[in-house]
């Protein structure tokens, strides 16, 4: 074949699924679809929120049990890993150190029966017959159905009032973070990001301010809920989509970016907080740890005409119990759907839920 031809992928297989993100979601699906024996293709940086955009120093906010990477018969557990590794077995409802954490994706990563292409699409199209996904390399894949688990990345929230504030640093770039040092930083967020770069900053010896207007809102791990109610709320996940579009915008209002594990409520104890906007101009640096904003149209990667024919729920295209959007055979999952399948989404539980559905789904 010619190379130009090979580059746009004339001849090329049509993929039955491709999975885009390579995150707890889409690895999820990507194992419960691998042991049913069925062809994907999974694409994206493996892993890359744990591995570049937490710190380093942090612990997970989740306990162990509810932070693995799921698998039908659970041949990733943390417990496995641990006992391989001559760890301490611990409790499953231990938070376990990112540090640790990164090892256990890496034994993970390297026992996948099946490859990653560590790769970001740019340009999700609608064929004839079927996708289109155009990759950085200028590689085009045909597949037949496309599910779309890109997590938080293309979503960072960042209030009117910073955006034109020189330095200013979202929560996303740890690694800038944990390089500060020496400076004047403005920490702003009623949230576990805010406390952890506070935190991080402090032993950096930068000086730091805190602005958050609300309190924030403290709980125990993973949610201030008897642990009966918690795994209800995460095996009934589908209900969550039939409940009052006014009471969920309410629930968000509450735990949306204000929730801190206790640790970090003892750390705050005796911190300052401006409860309004002081000089920003008086700082090196504002580090805006405010959160995700869900929205369809941050998703560039979608090409404006597909996402122009989308059905919208708010800022969302509309999904089916299925995670099917109104276009056939086009699914989202993971924390931006949370409107549609509850606070279980938001975190890497919530992959417990999508996974085996989703699979037998995609086998029709
Ligand atoms: C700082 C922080 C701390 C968190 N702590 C916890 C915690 O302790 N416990 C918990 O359960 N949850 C936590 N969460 C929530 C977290 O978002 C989810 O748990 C989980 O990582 C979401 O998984 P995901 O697979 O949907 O997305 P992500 O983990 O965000 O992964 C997204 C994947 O998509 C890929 N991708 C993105 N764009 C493209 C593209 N255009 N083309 C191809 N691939 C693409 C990325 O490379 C990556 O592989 C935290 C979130 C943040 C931001």
């Amino acid at each position: 074949m010619e190379p130009m031809e090979e580059k746009l992928g004339v001849g090329k297989q049509m993929i039955p699924v491709l999975i885009v993100g390579a995150g707890p979601y889409g690895l999820s699906l990507a194992n419960y679809m691998s042991v049913m024996g069925q062809e994907f293709k999974i694409i994206g940086k493996p892993m890359e929120l744990w591995k570049e955009h937490t710190f380093s120093e942090a612990s997970l906010r989740s306990e162990m049990a509810t932070s693995e990477i799921a698998h039908p018969q659970n041949a990733y557990s943390i417990q496995t890993f641990r006992t391989q590794n001559g760890l301490d077995k611990g409790q499953p409802s231990d938070r376990i150190e990112v540090k640790e954490y990164r090892q256990y994706i890496d034994w993970v990563l390297n026992a996948l029966p099946y490859e990653i292409q560590p790769e970001y699409l740019t340009n999700l199209s609608q064929g004839s017959d079927c996708f289109e996904a155009k990759m950085e390399s200028g590689e085009i894949l045909k597949a037949k159905q496309v599910v779309i688990a890109t997590g938080v990345a293309h979503h960072l929230k960042v209030p009117a009032e910073f955006s034109n504030a020189k330095y200013l640093i979202h929560s996303y770039y740890t690694k800038e973070i944990e390089a500060l040092q020496g400076k004047k930083v403005l920490v702003v967020g009623a949230g576990q990001s805010a406390a952890e770069a506070m935190e991080i900053c402090r032993k950096n010896e930068n000086q730091v301010h805190w602005y958050a207007r609300k309190e924030p809102r403290f709980y125990s791990e993973p949610l201030d809920l008897p642990k009966w109610i918690f795994n209800l709320v995460v095996k009934s996940a589908g209900l969550f989509r039939r409940m009052p579009h006014r009471l969920i915008q309410y629930w968000f209002s509450i735990f949306s970016a204000t929730t801190m594990t206790p640790d970090h409520r003892a750390k705050l104890v005796n911190v300052n907080r401006f409860s309004s906007l002081p000089d920003l101009s008086t700082y090196d640096h504002v580090i805006s740890a405010t959160g995700y904003d869900y929205t369809l149209n941050h998703m560039n990667f979608l090409a404006d005409e597909l996402r122009g024919r989308l059905e919208m729920r708010a800022s969302m295209p509309r999904i089916d119990k299925n995670f099917m959007s109104s276009m056939r055979d086009l699914y989202f999952i993971g924390p931006p759907t949370e409107m549609f399948f509850g606070p279980p989404m938001k975190f890497m539980i919530g992959s417990q839920y999508v996974a085996p559905r989703l699979s037998k789904q995609l086998a029709r």
